[in-house]
């Protein structure tokens, strides 16, 4: 149920790591970026079931990275979590209105990302009701 493939797009290396031994314990498979450009990359080549993208990283930001993959038609519909520090009121409003589809404050609480990546990911594999 967890061996899906997570694309980690953040440029500090000790919040990578985190993220990456966290999940790999759970089970998730994990593909790591150091900025936005390689994280496209690999976000197109490797079609993570789901991306963590920090938004402040050198070259493009988190923002930039989220507008290129749902401009993608193979990367458009991959959920993007959005893991920033300080996230109060009104930042918060411009990374949901960004597009987004959540938001983990750093420091990380690895059992709320856990939570909101889990639903994101089965509601991403649930079968579509009939129209
Ligand atoms: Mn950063």
């Amino acid at each position: 149920m967890a061996n899906e493939l997570i694309l980690i797009v953040e440029d500090d290396d000790n919040s990578r790591k985190l993220l990456r031994d966290a999940l790999q314990v759970i089970g998730y498979e994990t593909a790591e970026a150091e900025n936005g450009e390689i994280g496209l990359r690999l976000a197109a080549e490797r079609r993570p079931a789901l991306i963590l993208m920090d938004i402040q990283m050198p070259g493009i930001s988190g923002f930039e990275a989220l507008r290129s993959l749902r401009s993608d038609p193979d990367t458009r519909a991959i959920p993007v979590i959005a893991v920033t520090a300080s996230v109060m009121g009104a930042q918060q409003n411009d990374v949901l209105r960004a597009g987004f589809d959540g938001l983990e404050s750093k420091p990380v609480s690895i059992v709320g990302l856990l939570r909101k990546m889990r639903a994101l990911l089965d509601r991403q594999s649930a079968p579509s009701l009939p129209t």
